[in-house]
This record gives C-alpha cells, structure tokens and sequence, in this order.
C-alpha cells in the first residue's frame, strides 16, 4: 500500500481524504464519513480529534489524553465497512494482538447530527 493513501481504505491519498477532516478544514458530512475519519485518527494517533468527534453526553470517560494513549497502544491493520446507514455504520476493524495474531473489532456504531456535525456516541459489539 502506498504510505500515503488513507488508513481508512477508500484508496484516496491521505491528503484528499480524512486529513482534512483532522485538521478541521472539513466536517464529515455522512455518518459514514466521521466514522471513516475516525478510524484515521485512531491509526495516526489524533486523540483530540477522537475526542471532539465523540458526542458530548459521552466524553467524560475520557479525556483527550486518554484517546491519544489507547490509539497509541494499537495497531491498526485495515478498516471494512460493512453497512451504513443514515446515522449507523456497522464496521469491521482488524488490529495487530501480539499474543494472538490480527484480531478484529466489530461493531454497529451510533451517531448523531448536531450543530451541523456528526458525532460518535456509541455502538454495539459484536462476538
Ligand atoms: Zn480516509
């Protein structure tokens, strides 16, 4: 894979595609979009687009510097959409365990539109 083409997997350069979303030139402005953005800011370690990008109601949790730390410590391999709708996308993201080979994250992911932006509030998971 070429190192400048988006970790999101659209097979667009970084540049044209969720770069400008992380340094807010852009919104996203499907749900899908934020939730491909935000896969991006995991695999480059943007904690605090991760951050604003997470609906108000559920970002007490954490911090921005919590963020950064958990997308620091992953490995991120390859991101697959596997359906999206309005305001869901259900996703497969696989990841590098160092015990146990490449594993992937599957989830049903909510978002909400407020204020003119898409925000992550929170998902399913699946087994
Ligand atoms: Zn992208």
């Amino acid at each position: 894979m070429n190192p400048k083409n988006c970790p999101c997997g659209t097979g667009l350069l970084y540049k044209d595609c969720c770069e400008p979303y992380h340094l807010k030139v852009k919104t996203a402005a499907t749900a899908e979009a934020l939730m491909r953005s935000r896969y991006s800011a995991f695999v480059v370690a943007h904690g605090d687009y991760l951050f604003e990008t997470t609906h108000l109601s559920k970002r007490k949790r954490n911090s921005k510097a919590d963020y950064q730390k958990s997308a620091k410590g992953i490995k991120w391999l390859k991101l697959e959409i596997v359906s999206a709708e309005f305001d869901k996308v259900e996703f497969k993201a696989f990841y590098l365990n160092n015990k146990f080979g490449t594993e992937v994250l599957h989830e049903k992911s909510n978002f909400k539109f407020e204020n003119n932006k898409w925000y992550y509030v929170d998902g399913q998971f699946y087994p």
